[in-house]
């Protein structure tokens, strides 16, 4: 199923925008409600401070001051306009004796609130709701309760006065969150910016552009992206590169046996007075061209499949000392028919975790190039050791050696120090490559100490034991190992 992905600058925007929105909403509510109470609250305490001095005057002046123009009365009705409600002064029986409002005077009132406070039950009673405050209070004299006094205020005044405000406030925050999404879309532009460019610059790389390189990045982590994909760009013009090589020289060391063929053929067919014998020469110089071609090709393959770490690759347990007697048994011959002595010497039974076919190619082209690169009557010593963690091979001999420039190019793929010697022995210059990649293949290592004229020495170290987690398939060479593949099948 395709997975539906979001662009970073729409996600950045859309929760920082949710999330401004939320908490500029929380905020407005909040004060708007925290600031409602507090002018409520204010409100019933000077409710109850005018409600005071009314009770007060009733107290000095009596109910008679209750009738129109009376001081009572007078107050009564000031606090009624004031607070946009009414007061009602109800007397011990019950009969109002002053309302400021739609005038029940002389009417009679009985409620459950007010019979409670007229008995002493409630001190006082206040209740409020969303639009009004309505307050019971007792008039007490020195005989006790003579009568209470209703007051109701309305809370629409402070109400209208509070949306117009907080309606004020409320455009300020719409105007401070529309500047809000601005810096935000700012911000996540500048921010997808740099991932705009690695972007841009890794759908060039893809096209094949692998020159360019990523400049200068504004935030650490986007440069430490950039650093990275810099530096898989110069390894990746520098696999193409080899790679180039690689094949440019593949062609050209398949082209000289072809080439020489050639000749040989040319030459036979236009000598007109060539004999058997004459044929017979030439045609065996063509198979000994062909031998190399084939040569060349099988040490090509051997080294697709070798290239590949740990690819491939058969581990088992193994006698390392068998196998090496079994390479010097081989080579022996070969040695013998330049009276070069051939020595083995093995320190002690070693059993290792190896791949002994593609080991005793690596070790027997060490062991035949101390021969191939050897004096006449010279001297080749092997070993064997190995302590707890590996196992060490030496090939040591005495012959041209190696000259310093030319000892980091040996293992180059069709490196040759002396092109016509190598060509002489059947070299193909991939020995040594070949030999190289099996030994990392066992996570090994492989040294070479030389001196020119002198001879050579080639240290091998392997471990005894392989750990598989370690062995990691190299793509590249993969990709390689599966094209040669395919053309074997092929052929
Ligand atoms: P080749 O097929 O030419 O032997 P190698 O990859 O095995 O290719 O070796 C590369 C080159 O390294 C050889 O051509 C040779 O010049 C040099 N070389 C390898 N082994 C020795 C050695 N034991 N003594 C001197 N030179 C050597």
């Amino acid at each position: 199923m395709n997975k539906k992905h979001v662009s970073i600058k729409s996600y950045i925007i859309t929760s920082l925008m949710i999330l401004l929105g939320i908490s500029h909403i929380a905020i407005f509510f909040a004060s708007f409600f925290l600031v409602r109470d507090r002018l409520k609250s204010n409100m019933l305490v000077s409710v109850q401070n005018e409600m005071g001095a009314i009770i007060e005057r009733l107290v000095k002046y009596g109910y008679e001051a209750c009738q129109d123009d009376g001081r009572v009365s007078y107050l009564a009705d000031e606090t009624a306009s004031r607070y946009g409600g009414r007061v009602m002064i109800v007397s011990r029986d019950y009969e109002i004796i002053k309302d400021t409002s739609r005038d029940q005077t002389g009417a009679y009132i009985i409620s459950r609130n007010i019979m409670d406070v007229m008995t002493g039950e409630l001190q006082d009673k206040v209740s409020m709701d969303n639009s009004v405050i309505r307050i019971i209070r007792p008039v007490r004299d020195e005989y006790g309760i003579t009568g209470v006094v209703v007051v109701t205020a309305s809370l629409m005044m402070i109400y209208s006065n509070l949306y117009k405000q907080f309606a004020l406030i409320g455009a300020v925050i719409l105007i401070v969150f529309a500047l809000d999404i601005l810096i935000i879309v700012r911000i996540s532009k500048g921010t997808v910016n740099d991932l705009d460019n690695i972007n841009e610059q890794m759908t060039h790389a893809v096209q094949g552009n692998l020159q360019e390189r990523l400049s200068d990045q504004r935030f650490s982590e986007t440069q430490h992206f950039a650093e990275s994909f810099n530096e898989i760009l110069s390894r990746l013009s520098s696999i193409d590169q080899t790679r180039s090589e690689f094949v440019s020289n593949v062609s050209h060391e398949l082209k000289t046996p072809i080439t020489s063929m050639k000749v040989l053929a040319e030459s036979i067919t236009e000598n007109e007075g060539a004999d058997v014998e004459d044929y017979k020469e030439f045609m065996s110089d063509i198979v000994e061209e062909i031998d190399r071609e084939t040569k060349i090709i099988n040490d090509l393959l051997t080294l697709v499949k070798t290239d590949s770490q740990g690819n491939d690759l058969n581990f088992e347990e193994a006698d390392v000392n068998e196998m090496m007697e079994t390479i010097i048994k081989t080579v022996s011959p070969l040695a013998a028919r330049r009276s070069i002595s051939l020595e083995y010497e093995s320190f002690k039974e070693v059993m290792a975790e190896i791949d002994k076919v593609k080991l005793s190619l690596a070790i027997s082209n060490l062991v035949e190039n101390a021969v191939k690169y050897n004096i006449d009557s010279g001297w080749i010593k092997c070993s064997l050791n190995a302590d707890n963690k590996f196992f060490y091979v030496k090939v040591a001999d005495s012959g041209v050696g190696i000259p310093e420039d030319a000892k980091d190019k040996v293992f180059d793929k069709f490196y040759r120090v002396d092109k016509a010697r190598s060509r002489d022995t059947g070299g193909t210059g991939l020995g040594l490559s070949i030999t190289r990649s099996i030994i990392n293949s066992h996570r090994g290592t492989i040294k070479l100490y030389s001196e020119s004229g002198k001879g050579t020495t080639f240290t091998v170290r392997i471990p005894l034991r392989q750990d598989r987690s370690k062995i990691q398939t190299v793509a590249e060479n993969t990709v390689i190992e599966e094209k040669a593949d395919e053309k074997t099948a092929n052929a």
